[in-house]
């Protein structure tokens, strides 16, 4: 008989004392669980992902050698649909990352009530030291490995760090290879040529933006005028970047991995685009005040804060140096819990993850439902649906908050968490 003590244990295949970012989820899915009434007794599902898929990735170098990768893909839960999540190419990727990050796509598909549930994938690789047709064999033989499970109806893969428009047209090719038809839904975030959709490479940032101005509002925040620092320059934090300086604010910091860039006055972003598309990163830019460590960054003092890069990198070490009123998560898991406690006690506004940065994934589910019915959208309307989305569960949440006095993280979850579990309630358990 399998007792209570057995039954909320760790799965076996996680180190009780290295749980990673995977640790800072369960964490939120503890704070969460006092809210979900009867539905609690389901809780433990969302601790543990359906299905994990740990792959070896072996391609022919150009030299002539064999290198192996480690490849995952992980479906958290898929009460309300197919699974759905980006694929991370990253020497830093662990299982734990892709599990944690899974399990925030069930949430954050729910909290915007897209029809999937959570997904991801990633291979522990620098895609900087492979060559172009290296980065293809790589793609393609992963492709290969997890198409046992993913399918336009039953998991569609997306870009996320280090992949892009390119790597989803090899993955959509593989896979349709393999499957010997078209398969265009398997995956989004593709080319345009290829059945990918208007505005889905600005969608993330926008609705970063868009769930920013929202934000603004209830803080009291003129985003005329307002300084915005923002880390990562990548597909999330370049278009928010840009979306930001067009609506008159002023991006007075941007950092990259290779460092920060600083004007008060507000940084030219579109000469910084440029900058980077010929240099590779920031560093450099003729442009800026200054250049600071990379530490440095958290001491900039602003009104808006935009972690766009990689998760855990606002802690408690540099939580209480940030001087700003909202923080907009773009990127996935940046803030510990720790942190979290220590900005809310300060009277910042957190717009989680979950919220903020689902602008992307309500795009790849315009482009899949464009894709099934082969009839496709002009940009203006998918830019207008996206807003409505975005501002709807923003305002959703943010009443969730105002009535439990939780913060907008606890309230998404609680929102979303209650949508998936509903879901599980209904199906029941099979067999
Ligand atoms: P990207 O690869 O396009 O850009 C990443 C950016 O982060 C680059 O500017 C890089 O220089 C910077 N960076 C990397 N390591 C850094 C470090 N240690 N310190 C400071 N900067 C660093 O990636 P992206 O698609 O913009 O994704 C960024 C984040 O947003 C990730 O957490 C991702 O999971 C999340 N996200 C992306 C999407 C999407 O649609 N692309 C959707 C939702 C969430």
């Amino acid at each position: 008989m399998t007792t209570a003590h057995q039954q909320h244990a760790l799965p076996s295949y996680l180190n009780p004392d290295d749980l990673g970012p995977w640790g800072v989820y369960l964490q939120q899915i503890d704070r969460v669980t006092p809210h979900l009434g009867n539905l609690s007794r389901w809780v433990e599902t969302l601790k543990r992902p359906k299905r994990i898929l740990t792959v070896d990735v072996p391609i022919e170098r150009d030299d002539g050698s064999i290198a192996h990768y480690e490849g995952y893909r992980v479906q958290h839960n898929m009460s309300r649909g197919p699974g759905k999540g980006g694929v991370r190419f990253h020497q830093d990727v662990t299982l734990s990352e892709v599990m944690a990050l899974s399990a925030w796509m069930t949430v954050k598909n729910a909290a915007v009530n897209v029809p999937y549930g959570g997904a991801k994938g990633g291979i522990r690789v620098d895609p900087k030291t492979l060559s172009r047709g290296e980065l293809q064999r790589l793609t393609r033989r992963y492709t290969s490995e997890i198409s046992l499970i993913i399918g336009p109806n039953k998991d569609i893969p997306a870009p996320d760090v280090n992949t892009n428009e390119q790597v989803m047209a090899w993955m959509m090719d593989s896979y349709a290879m393999i499957e010997g038809n078209l398969s265009t839904g398997v995956v989004t975030g593709k080319p345009i040529s290829l059945g990918g959709s208007l505005g889905r490479r600005e969608a993330t940032g926008r609705g970063v933006f868009v769930t920013g101005r929202e934000a603004a509002i209830k803080r009291g925040v003129e985003i005329h005028g307002a300084r915005v620092a923002i880390q990562g320059f990548g597909n999330v934090g370049g278009v928010a970047a840009t979306m930001f300086a067009d609506a008159g604010a002023k991006v007075v910091a941007v950092q990259d991995h290779t460092g920060t860039v600083v004007h008060q006055g507000g940084l030219d972003i579109a000469r910084l685009h440029q900058h980077v598309a010929e240099c590779g990163s920031v560093t450099g830019f003729p442009g800026a005040e200054a250049f600071l460590e990379r530490d440095a960054f958290w001491d900039i003092e602003s009104e808006i804060l935009i972690p766009a890069a990689l998760e855990q990198q606002i802690t408690a070490d540099n939580a209480p140096r940030i001087r700003t009123k909202i923080i907009l998560e773009g990127a996935n898991g940046p803030t510990t819990p720790e942190a979290d406690d220590i900005l809310t006690d300060k009277d910042v506004l957190i717009v989680p993850d979950v919220l903020a940065n689902a602008g992307g994934v309500t795009v790849s589910y315009f482009e899949w439902v464009q894709d099934f019915s082969s009839f496709f959208w002009s940009e203006d309307e998918i830019n207008a649906r996206l807003t409505r989305i975005m501002q709807d569960a923003f305002n959703a949440v943010w009443s969730v908050s105002q009535e439990k006095k939780v913060t907008l993280r606890t309230a998404t979850f609680i929102l979303a968490c209650t949508r998936v579990l509903q879901a599980r309630e209904v199906r029941g358990l099979y067999p």
